[in-house]
């Protein structure tokens, strides 16, 4: 099923409210893109969605069930998820680095099966790794570690991936595929995808729906192209820019 349902949270960090009062609802099939400037709040919202933060007021809901009382394992082996500026401080071979992804759903003694290797071949692919799977993971630029710790993240066919900023730093072509692959997971597979992303053409052209925080608060809910608009790049940025063009040809521009 995968239903996600978070409800009044909130979070306080050094005497203020980084999340105040935030609902959100989301479902199987839907690419969500969080947008917001610096300190929205979008990282918080995202550790909470992912049961990796306990707000102080407030809960989330995986498929009825609270999030918090989900076992570790099996909530690792149901949902990824990717931080924000991921590090690597082992010199693990990409590929090894990617198979992490599999942890929660391995054995306690024995190898990767055939099916495992199949699994890691397909995600190294997908994030056109190939010819670094060899590579000492502490070598890759930025943005290929961008897109290893994001191979890590889809290898164990997770039904919700709960990803911060998993586009920035990465080259034009690179965070294209990327954003198209997030959303063909939705689209073809079914899955939840909830990522903090900062490229607005991306989420306009990719996500089938934003949630815009400010000031830890929810300004904005729902379809990209009907809620991305003029005013919400205000609001939201305190940008002058528009929105214009219609469907796939969607784009903003900045005055
Ligand atoms: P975003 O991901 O949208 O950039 P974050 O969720 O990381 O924002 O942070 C929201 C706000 O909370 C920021 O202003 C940040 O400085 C503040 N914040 C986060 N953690 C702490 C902390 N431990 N102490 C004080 N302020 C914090
Ligand atoms: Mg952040």
């Amino acid at each position: 099923m995968t239903r996600l349902a978070a409800s009044g949270l909130k979070v306080s960090r050094g005497g203020r409210w980084i999340l105040q009062s935030v609902s959100v609802e989301a479902q199987r099939g839907e690419f969500i893109a969080v947008l917001g400037p610096n300190g929205a709040g979008k990282s918080t919202l995202l550790s909470v969605l992912a049961g990796l933060l306990k707000p102080e007021e407030g809960r989330v809901l995986l498929d009825g069930q609270p999030v918090a009382g989900i076992a570790p394992r099996l909530l690792a082996r149901r949902r990824a998820f990717l931080p924000q500026n991921p590090r690597c401080d082992w010199p693990l071979p990409v590929e090894r680095l990617v198979a992490l992804g599999l942890t929660p759903s391995l054995p306690a003694f024995g190898g990767f099966t055939a099916e495992d290797g199949a699994r890691i071949e397909l995600a190294l692919a997908a994030c056109d790794l190939l010819e670094h799977r060899q590579q000492s993971a502490t070598t890759l630029s930025g943005g290929e570690l961008s897109r290893a710790m994001l191979a890590r993240a889809l290898v164990g066919d997770p039904d919700l991936l709960i990803i911060d900023e998993p586009l920035t730093g990465l080259d034009p072509r690179h965070a294209l595929d990327a954003a198209r692959r997030l959303g063909r997971l939705a689209r073809e597979q079914g899955k939840l995808v909830i990522a903090a992303v900062h490229d607005l053409n991306l989420a306009l052209r990719h996500a089938t729906r934003i949630w815009a925080l400010r000031d830890g608060r929810l300004l904005a809910d729902g379809p990209a192209a009907t809620t991305l608009n003029a005013a919400l790049l205000r609001e939201v940025y305190d940008v002058t820019g528009c929105v214009a063009g219609e469907g796939a040809q969607a784009y903003v521009d900045y005055a």
